[in-house]
């Protein structure tokens, strides 16, 4: 597998969209490819990173702004 597709299939790797055979030749490519390895583990750490920014707790106040803001801009013109 080429560096290219390996990079383009990361993200799905990470969430482990894939078959197992799939799986086992990106796996097989990160062991051996070191700057696929480290591309992998700086996506795995951005992927994780988002997943815990608690996006429900957002608050009111700012949905509430940004409501407004949205109702200004279609009636202002
Ligand atoms: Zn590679």
């Amino acid at each position: 597998m080429i560096c290219k597709k390996v990079v383009e299939l990361l993200p799905r790797f990470i969430e482990n969209d894939f078959s197992e055979e799939e799986y086992n030749d990106i796996l097989k490519h990160l062991k051996t490819c070191k700057r696929c390895k480290k591309e992998y583990e700086s996506m795995k750490a951005l992927i994780d990173k988002l997943e815990t920014i608690p996006l429900i707790n957002v608050p009111p106040s700012f949905k509430d702004a940004v409501m407004k803001n949205i109702k200004k801009g279609k009636n202002g013109r």
